[in-house]
Order: C-alpha cells, then sequence, then structure tokens
C-alpha cells in the first residue's frame, strides 16, 4: 500500500548501547528506517534485571508514543521495522523478540530470511522447543539455548547452523551485539554517538539524525559485540563473501545512505549515466518517478543533456488508513498517490526513468497519466535489469506471478504499458558502475553481489525454495 512499485523490504534493525536518551533515539533511528518497514514496529531495552518489549502493528509513530518513551529509563535498546512476508501478520511474529530465561536475557531484531528454517525447527520441536511465533527469525534464540559454553561460543556455534540472508540486532547480558550473514547479503553498520556509546543501524541514514559519526560496515560473516564502550569483533565463519543485495542501490534503500562503501544516491545516479550511454533516445525532458528514481533521472539528464524536470508529483500522504478511491472514481481518474505535472509534460518528449518493473501494473498507469496530461511520446527506462526470478533472501517477491518480466520479453512488455519504447539497464552495466565507484576497477570484483532476482543465480542452498523455484518455471 506504501510504496508505487510493488516491491518490499521486509524489515529495518537498530541497536543503541549505553545512552541515557536510548529510547528516544531508537525511536528518531527506526523512523529514519521506516521506508523499510511499515507493517508494525517494536522496541526492547533493558530495565534492572529483565528486558521491557514494547511493539505492535503499524507506523513507528503509531506504536511508540511520547507517552511511552517518557514512562522508562533505560540505556540499551534495539528496535525493528517491519514488513511481514515470512511468518504472517500476527502481532506474534512482531519483532524484537525478547525472552528471559532462568540464568539469561535475551532479545533479537532481524532483517532477512533463513532458507533452512523449518528444517532446523523441525530439529529444535524435536529437542523440546516451544516457538512463540511462525517468524524465521525467532530460531537464533532456541538454537542458543541448546550451545553450552561461552556466549561468543554459543552464538558462533548456532549463527553456523543458518543459511540464508540475516542482520541481526541481539541483546544479551553480556552486551550488545550486531551480526551480518556471511555473504553480506542485507547491509548493516556502526556509527558512534561518543566515547561510550555506539549504535548500529541497517542503514547509514539512521546516524545523522541522531548526530552519531559513522565507523564502519558490519562485515560479512562477522559479530560485533559493544560492551562497557569497546567494540570486540569475531567471525562465524572462515568462508565469507561479499554478495550485497543489489536491490538495496537500486530501489530499498535511502539515497543519503551509504551501504559497504557506497553511497545509494550516487550509485543510482551513475546508473542513470550509464543508462543514458548505454540507451539514447532523442527527448524534450527527462524526469523520474519519485521518489526512488529521482538519482538515476538526475544522471540520465545530465548524461545525455537533457533537461531534467519534476513531470510527476507523489503524494506523501496516502498511508495506511487512507480511503481507497471506489473501483467507479478510479474509472473517473481519481489517482491519489501520483499525479502527472501536465504544465511540464504537455506536448513534450518525455524519457520517464524508473527504477525497476514488477508487475508492469504501475508502469502502465504512470505511462498512461502523462499521456492523459499531454505527453507527445512517453520513452521508459529502467535503472535496472528486468527482474526475473524470485527472492528467497527477504525481499516479498516470491513468486513469478508477481514479476511481469518472467513472462514477457522487452518488447511485449513495452506494448503492454503502451510505452513509446522501453528498455533496462544492463546487469553488466549495473554491476560496472557500483564495482567503478567501490574499487576502480571492475573484472576481479564481478560476482561481489547478489543479483538472483535478474540471473537466477543464487547465493546459497535453497532448500524449500528450490523446489518452489522450479515448479514456478515449469509452469511459464
Ligand atoms: S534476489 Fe534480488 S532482491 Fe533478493 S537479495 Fe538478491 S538482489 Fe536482492
Amino acid at each position: 500500500m506504501y510504496n508505487i512499485n510493488g516491491l518490499n523490504e521486509e524489515c529495518g534493525v537498530f541497536a543503541i548501547s549505553n545512552n541515557q536518551d536510548a529510547l528516544r533515539l531508537t525511536y528518531y533511528g527506526l523512523h529514519s528506517l521506516q521506508h523499510r518497514g511499515q507493517e508494525a514496529a517494536g522496541i526492547t531495552f533493558t530495565q534492572s534485571d529483565y528486558f521491557e518489549t514494547i511493539k505492535g502493528r503499524g507506523l513507528v509513530a503509531d506504536v511508540l508514543t511520547d507517552e511511552v518513551i517518557n514512562a522508562y529509563k533505560t540505556r540499551n535498546a534495539i528496535g525493528h521495522v517491519r514488513y511481514a512476508t515470512a511468518g504472517g501478520l500476527g502481532i506474534s511474529n512482531v519483532q524484537p523478540f525478547s525472552f528471559k530465561f532462568f540464568d539469561e536475557c535475551l532479545a533479537l531484531a532481524h532483517n532477512g530470511h533463513i532458507g533452512n528454517a523449518k528444517d532446523l525447527k523441525k530439529e529444535l520441536e524435536n529437542h523440546g522447543s516451544v516457538f512463540s511465533s511462525t517468524s524465521d527469525s525467532e530460531l537464533l534464540i532456541h538454537l542458543l539455548r541448546h550451545e553450552q559454553g561461552a556466549f561468543i561460543d554459543r552464538l558462533k556455534n548456532s549463527l553456523n547452523k543458518l543459511d540464508g540472508s540475516f542482520a541481526y540486532v541481539l541483546m544479551h547480558d553480556s552486551g550488545l551485539y550486531g551480526i551480518r550473514d556471511r555473504h553480506g547479503i542485507r547491509p548493516l553498520s556502526i556509527a558512534q554517538l561518543d566515547d561510550y556509546s555506539y549504535v548500529i543501524s541497517s542503514e547509514s541514514c539512521a546516524y545523522s539524525v541522531i548526530g552519531a559519526k559513522f565507523v564502519r560496515d558490519v562485515l560479512p560473516g562477522e559479530i560485533v559485540r559493544i560492551n562497557d564502550g569497546q567494540i570486540e569483533s569475531y567471525f562465524y565463519h572462515d568462508e565469507c563473501s561479499e554478495n550485497l543485495c543489489l536491490m538495496e542501490y537500486v530501489y530499498f534503500s535511502r539515497p543519503d545512505s551509504t551501504i559497504d562503501g557506497t553511497n545509494v544516491h550516487y550509485a543510482r545516479k551513475l546508473c542513470g549515466k550509464l543508462l543514458a550511454r548505454q540507451l539514447p533516445v532523442e527527448a524534450d525532458i527527462v524526469i523520474g518517478v519519485p521518489d526512488s528514481s529521482i538519482s538515476a533521472a538526475i544522471g540520465y539528464a545530465e548524461e545525455a543533456g537533457i533537461p531534467y524536470e519534476i513531470g510527476l508529483i507523489k503524494n506523501k500522504y496516502v498511508g495506511r488508513t487512507f480511503i481507497q478511491p471506489t473501483p467507479e472514481l478510479r474509472e473517473k481518474g481519481v489517482r491519489m498517490k501520483l499525479s502527472a505535472n501536465e504544465a511540464i509534460v504537455k506536448d513534450k518528449r518525455v524519457i520517464m526513468i524508473d527504477d525497476s518493473i514488477v508487475r508492469g501494473t504501475t508502469s502502465k498507469r504512470i505511462v498512461q497519466l502523462l499521456k492523459e496530461a499531454g505527453a507527445k511520446e512517453v520513452h521508459v527506462r529502467i535503472a535496472s535489469p528486468a527482474i526475473k526470478y524470485p527472492c528467497y533472501y527477504g525481499v516479498d517477491i516470491s513468486t513469478y506471478d508477481e514479476l511481469i518480466s518472467s513472462s514477457l520479453n522487452e518488447q511485449e512488455l513495452c506494448q503492454f504499458i503502451k510505452a513509446d519504447s522501453l528498455s533496462f539497464l544492463e546487469l553488466t552495466s549495473l554491476k560496472k558502475a557500483l564495482l567503478e565507484i567501490k574499487y576502480q576497477d571492475q573484472l576481479e570484483h564481478e560476482n561481489r553481489y547478489c543479483s538472483a532476482c535478474f540471473n537466477c543465480q543464487y547465493i546459497t542452498n535453497l532448500y524449500d525454495a528450490l523446489e518452489h523455484l522450479n515448479k514456478n518455471k515449469q509452469e511459464l
């Protein structure tokens, strides 16, 4: 309901250690990560000898009110914003998950997806575990309880049993932990507030709002432990690789975030430039579909020497409780989320830049909007490759039915959305753009991203999902 593109990230995580304003700062941090999940939010924080949790469905501001924040004093907290796919929408699946055992308190929040969750859960239940949710995120707590010894060893052993994508923030009596899967599929980084206070976040955009200074990314396979103003680093696996989700740069992350050394706005802008080089077209103006395509549109316009204009306006206030128009009103043209700027597009040949196409229905509607507003031609340029395969790493594109590019080629899709022309950025160009920024060279780092939804090259074993993938392939 919130994004106009049909793609949703599953979650964002945030944590803070040793700060007297921990609750309020977590609220601000989560607010900055709101784009990563709008269905539920929650926070767990330390009290004298237990962890307190406040969570619920809705936006951060709906769940964490001023009243809640003023009612408690704490110095350590973890938080979560959620978009649900794995596990469903019930309140029992809202994170963080927090448990008080006879000998320790444990709480965690997770972004990602555990591929071997079903097998692990079965095994754990056979050994007496009782799960409080249907979410795969809870698994780590139960795995930890089945391990013996020092906490860091229990943690390493437990993480070694998980296969999939994960960025965790975890709170334990022994400290605050940030953990990233050994392929680095989902992002996570650390920042410093003062000499003794650190924060961990899915995205660095959460740091400037609270005045924290970025320290570094958590590395693939790394466990970062923060305790008493010190950072300790451990690795749970010997074989790690850099395979960050390409869609973090294309669509999910905020343009002011820098992930694994690459600023998101800068990456998108460079993609726009490559798009202009790869797919030039004669036109009067370049416009971007707000918000995530603006950076690429600016890059395209700059490279092509064609003016960039605001041709589409997004109404930011269409939210969860917005009364949807009836089918009749929709027919009459009541379009609440996006409007064409008629004064700008009328009688113009327009290049419309979008970040991606999922179902195709949104692109079709936007082309129609622009034509109704008097655009002479609409040339659609997509600043990413065609998404053809499901994602099993924490993004809600899990069936082929949702992906129009899995059944239509570029020409057929162009006809479907009724554009004058349509082209996608090539995968090699997208990787080249990112590698140029990060390494100033390309070849030896070619495979350093997850691009499975574009080329079907999955990073991990797919377990149950493999059957799903093959079944869907056959049905096409
Ligand atoms: S499959 Fe696509 S959306 Fe999923 S993690 Fe990989 S690049 Fe990201």
